[in-house]
């Protein structure tokens, strides 16, 4: 859509790339290009472009080929696709699709194939479960779960696991943010490649919850980054869509393949919004991670909670380890965990007056939701018992009001 200037940091890049406004009649901010077609500029063109977009010839470097219709391609999701790559660092390609389960559900129908096994982390989120246990199944893929946080137990099994073919980890998990390190889980995929002579299974990781801002699995050696920017990257809970972003080029050329076939693209309006969101996702995940932090560690000592799950009040040595290494700050997800079981909890959700109950996250207001009858109400007794999903659990997506009044609407309703 526009060059790009190299050596800019990435604030600045996202506000700078992507959108040339000479092309836009001199618009400042990028319009909606609602069209479903586009007018080739030659018949030689037009033809090109369809070989480059069946896959049949690759594009050359800096070749922007003819768009051809919008189920493919289309302004908005370039503009959008260009203008993410700076805020994930090691990105050098992103994908837009309509939702983050097409974001997921794409990235394992590229990869996979009948008699490959995939590792997952649990908990993971719910769709993501029902996808590789109810789903890929009978497509002859056998999903292989394995404890977030187990590091260890995750090595041994990525080195040990026969056709290993795609690792997906989640992390921080939902709802107690236990974490997974990455780079070990790298290191144990590269070696598991050299041992085989071949392939390296595929890291992929879902960084909804601390991503991009406070997480960046790719620069510790995650092959590709998975997001439902319903979340953090909208920020207003007003739109469902997903992405995916990798270092290599090659990956997203792929998935974008199959998101031809699929038709799982998001649409222009939507991918509108979203570019104009990203400018601000810092701003606003700066923001909630330090309204959590303040709310979360004062919480900690009220009477009536058993325990607050958040990054800084980790007390597992091995949680803490990978919290310092592989996160800037702790993020703006807690959960709480109150005497009194379903009841308390209940009770805390109907006397909240500013905090709204909902499920969903990342958005600029306060969202708290109850786990175990929402959210994971699919979980078994012992799902939820590895997961900590406990009756008194409380979830917390803390948004952007003044903290001050938040903490005072917890403790009304704890009280
Ligand atoms: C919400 C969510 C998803 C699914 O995203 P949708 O946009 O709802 O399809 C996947 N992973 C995580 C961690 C999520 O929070």
């Amino acid at each position: 859509m526009a060059d790009e200037k190299p050596g800019l940091r990435s604030s600045t890049e996202v506000l700078t790339r992507g959108f040339d406004p000479r092309l836009s009649v001199g618009s400042a901010r990028p319009p909606v290009f609602r069209s479903s077609t586009y007018v080739f500029s030659s018949p030689e063109s037009a033809e090109r472009a369809f070989d480059l977009v069946a896959g049949r010839v690759k594009a050359q470097p800096g070749e922007q080929p003819d768009l051809i219709y919008s189920r493919f391609n289309h302004p908005n999701a370039e503009i959008f696709e260009s203008q993410i790559v700076p805020l994930e660092k090691g990105a050098h390609a992103a994908l837009v699709f309509n939702s983050g389960m097409a974001a997921i559900t794409t990235a394992l129908f590229t990869f996979l194939r009948p008699g490959d096994t995939m590792l997952y982390t649990v908990p993971i989120y719910g769709g993501t479960q029902s996808f590789i246990e109810g789903f890929l199944d009978s497509w002859g893929v056998s999903g292989v779960a394995v404890e977030a946080g187990a590091t260890s137990a995750i090595q041994e099994a990525i080195r040990t696991t026969p056709n290993l073919r795609v690792i997906l980890i989640e992390t921080p998990a939902n709802p107690t943010l236990t974490m997974t390190d990455i780079l070990s889980a790298a290191h144990a995929s590269a070696e598991a490649g050299l041992a085989r002579s071949g392939e390296s299974p595929m890291l992929m990781v879902d960084n909804t919850l601390l991503g991009p801002t406070f997480q960046h699995p790719l620069e510790r050696g995650a092959h590709l980054v998975l997001y439902s920017a319903t979340k953090y990257l909208s920020g207003f809970s007003d739109l469902i869509g997903g992405v995916a972003l990798a270092s290599d080029p090659e990956l997203i050329r792929k998935m974008r393949l199959k998101r031809n076939l699929f038709g799982n693209i998001l649409q222009p309006d939507e991918c509108w919004m979203l570019a104009s969101r990203l400018p601000t996702v810092r701003l606003r995940m700066n923001r909630a991670s330090k309204n959590a932090q303040r709310i979360a560690e004062r919480l900690a000592s009220h009477p009536k909670v058993r325990k607050i799950h958040y990054p800084s009040l980790f007390d597992d040595a091995n949680q803490i380890r990978i919290r310092l290494e592989q996160c800037d700050f702790p993020g703006a997800m807690f959960s709480l965990e109150l005497d009194g079981g379903k009841p308390a909890a209940f009770e805390f959700l109907r006397r909240l007056r500013l905090a709204y109950n909902a499920v969903s996250l990342g958005g600029v207001e306060t969202l708290v939701c109850h786990p175990k009858t929402t959210t994971h109400s699919g979980f078994t007794e012992a799902q939820s018992a590895t997961a900590g999903v406990t009756d008194g659990l409380v979830r917390v997506s803390v948004g952007i009001e003044d903290w001050r009044d938040l903490l005072a609407d917890f403790e009304q309703a704890l009280a």
